[in-house]
């Protein structure tokens, strides 16, 4: 049963897309910048996902930095004839601890299907991951009233193989399209209300267990926004795409986002 007590941590996850900034360099730089303290001392849990090529590299110079490794896809199978794919045990063996899945680019620009997705997250949680679901509305949606009716279809689409029991260990980030390497960011009110709605949605399925979800924003958010957009009540951190190419910006980005609720 989960412990509708129990607060949520935020959790800041820097999402480098196809991009290296030298991992070892970069992990070994922004542990510093955290101060080298063990997960448990830090304020906020702290990802780093960079691509597949990347991960065994970031892993080793996390250490003990409290630092944690996740991927940006997986495939929902073990092993098998998927050529250019990589599997969930693949990840955590190589120490990986989370994965971003749904991304809207790969939505958009790679086919990522709803179907896949509602495999996808049960066996990221059964092999150990800890999964971020983005889901996220495009602006023609938005303009039209349909921000709702979206955030309704993912989340009821790609959830639908996740029990009560194991929502809790899902983190969703809000991720609306139009602000993601835009420099647009969703005002105060729209992150709010959007992830108030996705939290109500949750609820529906099982009250306590959608306390204990971790719900982030994403969306151009950097050094300068990030104050300001983490201190909304219900906001419980961040996925960070651009700005977490920089350790230093991405740093103070951890530093905006306090302990959680
Ligand atoms: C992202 O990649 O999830 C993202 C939010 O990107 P950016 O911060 O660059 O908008």
């Amino acid at each position: 049963m989960p412990d509708s007590r129990r607060p949520r941590r935020s959790l800041v996850a820097g999402n480098w897309k196809m991009n290296d900034p030298g991992a070892a360099g970069y992990v070994a730089d922004l542990a510093g910048r955290l101060g080298n303290r063990s997960r448990n001392a830090q304020e906020a849990d702290v990802w780093v996902c960079p691509p597949f090529t990347a991960l065994a590299d970031a892993v080793s110079a996390a250490g003990n930095s409290g630092i944690e490794i996740a991927a940006q896809n997986m495939h929902a199978e073990h092993s098998g004839a998927f050529t250019g794919e990589v599997s969930a045990p693949m990840l955590t063996a190589l120490g990986v601890s989370g994965v971003i899945l749904g991304h809207s680019e790969r939505r958009e620009l790679l086919g990522e299907t709803d179907d896949a997705l509602a495999a996808k997250l049960p066996a990221a949680l059964a092999s150990g991951l800890v999964p971020i679901l983005c889901v996220g509305e495009t602006e023609a949606e938005r303009e039209d009233g349909n921000t709702e009716r979206k955030l309704r279809h993912q989340l009821e689409a790609d959830l639908k193989r996740v029990s009560g029991r194991q929502l809790p260990e899902v983190v969703v980030a809000y991720e609306p399209i139009w602000a993601i390497g835009t420099g647009k960011t969703a005002t105060a009110q729209q992150t709010q209300d959007a992830i108030s709605f996705v939290r109500s949605l949750l609820a529906a399925r099982d009250a306590a267990a959608a306390t204990q979800v971790r719900i982030l924003y994403g969306g151009s958010v950097n050094a300068d926004n990030a104050a300001e957009l983490l201190a909304l009540p219900d906001i419980d951190g961040a996925l960070v795409g651009g700005a977490s190419l920089d350790p230093g910006q991405f740093a103070q980005i951890v530093a905006a986002a306090g302990p959680g609720r």
